[in-house]
């Protein structure tokens, strides 16, 4: 038969911590607590096979349940030598939720039950207090009524501040027993009033009421909800806890608290925590009165004059700091503690490990395996690691005064404060100035790349948290806020509106990418602070860890960054946001726009000694470390000039007239540049493209090599291929660059070739391309892209709506799909790896930042992942858990 009932009291239990699935979080610590002889109020936990047998009948309960309740209620009834329903003896209960996750949206816990009008009348007499006890009884009638019943606590809240009111009170505690029997009356009438039947008095009906409320709490709109967004599957179910009560409400000698056994904020190994005296539940966390200290240290730190619990009551306090060392000790984690004091006796109610702030969660794993309490793997795999998102950008001072004046997607994490510019060519110039920008436009292109550079954040009112702006500010480590859509941008008057007020070019703005906010003026910032057990962390992640870690980086400003980052190489040079600067992009687009091939080299004569140096410089911060440089990617319509005064420009520069120029331009345009001329296809109509950029970078290698006496070993990357044709004619010039490169220096070169694997027929085809690529990089932004047939830029209008109708769970191109996209990558490292043993693998996508995605890459055993430079500390430390995972 079916155990449903698990009991736990004095000393012993039937449950375990390790039963969380059969007993929820809270029933099955309560039992540990209980095992380890801690004072827990005695009680039973209905298991949460219970409840999915409820719904699996019909919301009727397994035949043998009610008996197993009574005999656990007699079990109560043994320890405490009381009786529920008995007025002699009188037993009171609380009935909480539990399930696995702690989940609100879950019913609340009911208090005092059991309590009737006659009841009640026992408890005053037996505890000697009868203020104390009609105060239970209101309680009791406001929570079920509440909780169970479905009657807003509002209405009791009403008749209480009107007595209150009357009786010029302020606080809770000042009525008395006749003014609180006087409140219950008022109460129960409400009760009638509103629901058309009496406040139930027979304490089996409380009871099984409140077993009931429980059980369909599972299914309400809240905790559906939230089991969606956290993943919780409906399989699970919910415990439901019956405790015999313990009184924090029995007058000046009685309290109830909650603790950390160490600050969850910052960190600090101190108990940390609140109480009340006088109170029940949760009164300290429900700030109708101010909670005071638990220890004289916080107290005094916090300036309160108001005594604390270690001054208040000493011996409650003591065995307080004991317990809760034993608690942190057993369970080897921070832990988040309830407790009540009934007239001097401490009771616990609740442990569990608890939430904390990035900041608090590194100092606590280092100092925790400093004391020997964990290991450092241990500690490397109790950070989430996007946590540490905040800890890498400054950020907005939490006392600063905040003067909101719109609000969009918080898109990049971060904050920056800075004068309104609306073009990148404005964010250059201040930034030449000294002085610091926040990019404001409707949305970005791939054009704005050098403003974006140079502004502080950038603010846009269209596009979603996938947008250009949103990616591209994510990968260089700017704070943005993207979609503000109540904002509003006029071009034409060169202002931006916001709530009404106007701003212009110059006025200064802050945003701040963690909440979406746009404020007024500068404020207050905190800068990033890469403490010594983030440092210790990291050093043990990598001590871990079997990936390596690149960075994708085309600047030296990026690529520095990504060393002291930890990066150990660039897995992805984009070479083509090198043309976008200054006297370059007129060069890139004399090549662009020249009709012949004579032309056009006499175009790349110019870009040659640009390229080279660029490479030159990744080459010497990289010092040695492996660089993969992608030849030209995009469609070569991104560089065209746009107005008449860049037409001109070029056209000097070319010596044409504006008119050719502008036919040229009609000529290249495409309906769907994404999967147009572009990647190795530029390379197979313009070789001479690939030849420049093979060129510039073995000479820069050799330069490199000469400089630092060190070998640096090249791996150029021909993106795009679907054909291993392409891959083949490209490579074979390449080999013929690397041959005349060789012979005019007379030093010997070692390079890589290899491909981006973002097209479905090349990871098909792995096996043949394998055969002339000597590495793979997953680039899975298009792989995404080219396999579910999405644009990346246009997605975000319809994928939230897929996400809110559960079509899809994630944004692929935030977190790799696993099972779609993901399958196509393990087929193509498999495949490759058939022909090629030593073939590496690596991926540059975004993705290679994401912890998710990561531990996929950890199980297809890819070599290496490849993310924006702010991004690596978090890669690191996914990597280390991924690869502690796997063991
Ligand atoms: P939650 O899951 O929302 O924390 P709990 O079930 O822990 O809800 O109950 C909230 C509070 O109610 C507890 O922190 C405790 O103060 C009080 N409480 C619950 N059960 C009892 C009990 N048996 N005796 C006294 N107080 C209790
Ligand atoms: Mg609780
Ligand atoms: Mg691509």
């Amino acid at each position: 038969m079916t155990k449903w009932v698990y009991t736990f009291g004095d000393g012993a239990a039937e449950g375990r911590a390790g039963d969380k699935n059969l007993l929820g979080g809270k029933g099955a610590n309560l039992a540990e607590m209980c095992s380890l002889g801690l004072p827990v109020p005695p009680g039973f936990t209905i298991t949460t096979e219970a409840c999915n047998w409820y719904y699996a009948n019909g919301n009727a309960y397994p035949d043998s349940l009610a008996a197993d309740v009574d005999a656990a209620l007699g079990h109560i009834g043994n320890l405490t030598g009381r009786s529920f329903g008995d007025p002699e003896k009188l037993l009171l209960v609380s009935v909480r939720s539990g399930a696995r996750a702690s989940m609100p949206g879950m019913m609340d816990t009911v208090l005092n039950l059991g309590l009737n009008d006659e009841t009640v009348e026992a408890l005053a007499k037996d505890s000697g207090d009868p203020r104390f006890a009609y105060d239970s009884y209101r309680r009791f009638i406001q929570m079920y009524s509440d909780v169970v019943m479905g009657l807003d606590h509002e209405v009791f809240e009403e008749i209480l501040e009107d007595r209150k009111a009357t009786l010029g009170y302020e606080l809770d505690t000042e009525l008395s027993a006749a003014e609180w029997q006087a409140v219950i009356a008022l109460y129960k009438a409400k009760v009638e009033e509103e629901l058309g039947k009496p406040f139930p008095q027979d304490p089996r009906e409380q009871l099984w009421g409140a077993i009931g409320a429980v059980f369909s709490s599972w299914m309400n709109a809240r905790a559906i909800t939230y089991r969606r967004l956290h993943d919780i599957p409906e399989a699970w179910g919910t415990a439901v806890n019956v405790q015999a009560m313990v009184f924090g409400n029995m007058g000046d000698t009685s309290a109830t608290g909650v603790a950390f056994t160490r600050n969850p904020s910052t960190g600090e190994k101190a108990l940390y925590g609140e109480f009340l005296v006088n109170a029940q539940g949760e009164d300290v966390v429900a700030g109708i009165r101010t909670p005071k200290n638990i220890t004289e240290k916080a107290r005094i730190a916090a300036g309160s004059d108001k005594p604390s619990m270690q001054k208040l009551m000493p011996d409650a306090f003591a065995s307080f700091v004991t317990i809760s060392d034993k608690l942190e000790k057993h369970y080897r984690d921070m832990q988040d503690l309830e407790f009540t004091i009934e007239r001097g006796k401490l009771w616990m109610l609740q442990t569990r490990s608890g939430k904390r702030t990035a900041k608090a969660a590194l100092k606590m794993a280092v100092e925790m395996a400093a004391e020997g309490l964990i290991t450092k793997e241990e500690a490397v795999a109790r950070i989430d690691p996007a946590s540490l998102d905040q800890l890498l950008h400054p950020t907005i001072d939490p006392k600063a005064e905040r003067n909101v004046i719109g609000i969009g997607l918080p898109a990049s994490p971060g904050a920056a404060t800075g004068e309104i510019v609306f073009s990148s060519e404005d964010a250059e110039d201040l930034k030449g100035q000294g002085r610091k920008a926040i990019l404001v436009r409707v949305e970005t292109s791939p054009e704005d790349i050098h403003g974006m550079h140079a502004a502080e954040g950038i603010l846009t009112t269209r596009g979603g948290m996938t947008s250009h702006a949103a990616v591209v500010a994510r990968g260089m480590g700017k704070p943005c806020v993207s979609g503000a859509g109540s904002l509003r941008v006029d071009h034409r008057t060169g202002t931006l509106i916001a709530m009404g007020a106007t701003f212009r070019k110059g006025d200064v703005i802050t945003i701040d990418g963690s909440n979406g906010q746009v404020l007024k003026g500068a404020v207050q910032m905190l800068r990033p602070e890469l403490s010594g057990d983030f440092a210790a962390i990291m050093e043990w992640a990598d001590a871990v860890r079997r990936m390596k870690v690149r960075t994708n980086a085309e600047t030296p400003a990026d690529a520095r960054m990504a060393r002291s980052f930890g990066a150990e190489g660039i897995g992805l040079c984009r070479t083509e946001h090198m043309f976008f600067d200054g006297a370059r992009i007129v060069a890139m687009r004399e090549m662009i726009l020249a009709d012949t091939e004579a032309d056009r080299r006499m175009a790349l004569d110019k870009l040659l000694p640009m390229q080279r140096s660029d490479f030159l410089e990744l080459f010497e911060i990289m010092a040695g470390l492996p660089v993969t440089i992608r030849l030209l990617d995009p469609p070569l319509h991104e560089f065209l000039p746009k107005t008449e005064e860049e037409i001109a420009e070029v056209a000097a520069a070319m010596n044409v007239s504006a008119d050719k120029l502008r036919q040229r331009t009609e000529a290249l345009h495409e309906f769907n540049p994404m999967l147009g001329h572009r990647g190795c296809r530029l390379a197979v109509s313009y070789p001479e493209i690939a030849e420049m950029q093979a060129r510039a970078i073995f000479e820069a290698a050799v330069e490199a090599g000469r400089k630092s006496g060190k070998l640096v070993v090249p791996e150029i990357m021909v993106p795009l291929v679907g054909i291993v044709k392409e891959l083949e004619f490209v490579k074979a010039r390449i080999d013929a660059v690397a041959s005349s490169v060789m012979k005019e220096t007379g030093v010997t070169i070692e390079y890589l070739s290899g491909t981006m694997i973002e097209l479905p027929r090349a990871a098909i085809r792995a096996n043949v391309i394998a055969e002339s690529a000597e590495f793979f990089s997953f680039g899975t932004n298009d792989l995404t892209q080219t396999t579910f047939g999405i644009s990346r830029d246009d997605a975000s209008s319809f994928l939230e709506v897929y996400r809110q109708k559960g079509i899809i769970e994630q944004d692929p191109f935030v977190s790799l799909d696993i099972e779609g996209v993901g399958e196509l990558v393990r087929m193509a490292a498999e495949k490759g790896r058939a022909t090629r043993p030593d073939i590496k693998l690596g991926i540059c996508g975004e993705h290679g930042g994401d912890p998710a995605s990561i531990h996929f890459c950890e199980e297809v055993g890819l070599d290496y992942v490849s993310c924006s430079p702010y991004r690596l500390p978090i890669a690191r430390l996914a990597a280390a858990q991924a690869a502690i995972k796997g063991r």
